[in-house]
């Protein structure tokens, strides 16, 4: 286990923090107790705390001018990671980004591991577990309200109610302990029903903010199916806005899946267009339409299209089957031709559409975001839990101070209730980072770039 108040790393390590060779700057990032000393041999002139100085890296062996920089010196504690940093802003190409990397290594810092910035400022106590997780929620953030959450929670958003039960859940813990430890001296007698209660409670309002909150930071999965040449590309173009999916006339040739990811009222949707499932006559299609199966069975969220100006098919009967169980939305599409197709039989919401004359388009929009949030939408002073690790870890501490309510009120032996009490601090110390161990941290942190 990591003690977050002990600096476990001794070592000044670098990387470049900026994507290679994609921008005008790039930077190389130093942090540990060598970073300003490093620096100095290689950056001529003499860094100052928090003032952004410019100057030249030279090749402290052969004296050659590397390249013209902007460096930067940070003094701990009050840095990303609590230690001493030093970021050279050079010129973003990948090879004096590489050289001066080369360099710092050479003078002795080591290569960071993903995510080892970050780690570090969790190890040293400047960011719990949940802020750091954030920190990659933020860069890879798909809408504007995706990225308000993760800001909300690299600023403690989450953590702050999560320490809140803790501390009750503590005190409770602590009256017990006393109870049962010097069950002879007057242990001043406490009401924990309620507080038990109101832990319960708040933990519950959490995992049921879940739902709502990870498709905020994963994204809906949508499947856009239906029989070829009812319009799914035409509507996924109208969706994107622009034509990026083959849109044919011709049935069942749109042969791949495409996904592209369109942002719906701040929902991202990941959408992936299918090939017609059914009437497959060779192998190609064949293939297209597993492809179309396994959509939906992958899917979160299925746009079915029909075709208004045909009467429903047998194929779109049997769609209607693999169906079954999912959230729904059916776009009665082309409806600038004569509508013969039977849509009362259809047991899902339908938004009659025109891809072609763009009819009912915002209609779509709205009702797709309505199937999946079923009217919940992110108000900006709601606390959401946007990481399937951290509902699933609430979930549990949930489930153990339901069970400490059950002993309570079983009047079983105060040990019962402490048991599960402890189980449920763990647990949400977990999510923190109080308690913690190096595999989960490995987990989490190798998601991360090097550099981050
Ligand atoms: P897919 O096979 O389901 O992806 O269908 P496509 O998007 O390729 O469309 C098949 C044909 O129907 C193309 O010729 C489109 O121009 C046409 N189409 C698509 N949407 C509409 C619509 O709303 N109205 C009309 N009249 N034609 C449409």
């Amino acid at each position: 286990m990591y003690d977050s108040n002990q600096t476990v790393y001794q070592d000044t390590i670098a990387a470049i923090s900026t994507p290679v060779g994609e921008g005008a700057i790039g930077i190389v990032r130093l942090s540990g107790t060598d970073a300003l000393s490093i620096a100095h041999m290689l950056f001529a002139g003499h860094l100052e705390d928090r003032r952004l100085l410019h100057g030249h890296i030279v090749d402290p062996d052969s004296r050659e001018p590397v390249d013209e920089v902007l460096a930067a010196y940070m003094k701990a504690p009050h840095t990303y990671t609590r230690e001493d940093i030093v970021e050279i802003n050079c010129h973003g190409g990948p090879i004096p980004l590489q050289r001066i990397l080369g360099l710092v290594l050479r003078c002795g810092a080591r290569l960071a591991n993903p995510g080892e910035f970050t780690l570090r400022a969790f190890l040293n106590g400047r960011i719990d577990l949940a802020q750091a997780e954030s920190v990659l929620d933020v860069v890879q953030a798909k809408t504007q309200a995706s990225l308000r959450l993760a800001v909300q929670g690299l600023g403690g958003r989450l953590s702050q109610p999560i320490r809140e039960v803790r501390a009750t859940l503590m005190e409770i813990l602590a009256y017990l302990t006393a109870r049962i430890d010097f069950p002879d001296d007057e242990v001043e007698e406490q009401d924990i029903a309620l507080p038990l209660e109101a832990a319960q409670s708040a933990l519950q309002g959490l995992v049921a903010s879940a739902d709502t909150g990870m498709i905020y930071r994963q994204g809906v999965r949508t499947a856009i199916v239906g029989r070829p040449n009812v319009g799914k590309s035409s509507l996924l173009n109208c969706l994107l806005r622009e034509s990026r999916a083959i849109v044919t006339p011709v049935p069942g040739t749109t042969r791949d899946t495409l996904e592209e990811i369109v942002n719906l009222r701040g929902v991202p949707f990941v959408l992936v267009d299918t090939a017609g499932i059914i009437e497959s006559r060779d192998e190609v299609e064949a293939l297209a339409v597993e492809r179309s199966r396994k959509a939906i069975e992958q899917a979160d969220f299925v746009l079915f299209v029909i075709d208004a100006s045909e009467p429903l098919a047998q194929s779109d009967r049997e769609f209607v089957g693999l169906l079954a169980g999912k959230p729904v939305l059916v776009a009665v599409n082309k409806c600038d031709l004569p509508l013969r197709a039977e849509i009362n039989r259809l047991p899902w919401v339908q938004v009659v559409t025109s891809a072609l004359t763009g009819a009912g388009l915002a209609d779509l929009e709205n009702g797709m975001v309505d199937t999946v949030l079923g009217g919940k939408v992110v108000t900006s002073d709601a606390v959401m839990v946007t990481n399937p690790r951290h509902k699933e870890a609430l979930q549990r501490a949930e489930r153990h101070v339901a069970q400490a309510r059950q002993a309570l009120e079983a009047c079983l032996p105060d040990d019962f209730i402490t048991i599960d009490l402890t189980a449920a601090l763990n647990t949400l110390g977990e999510i923190t980072g109080e308690v913690v161990t190096d595999e989960l941290l490995d987990t989490i942190f190798s998601r991360f770039c090097i550099g981050k």
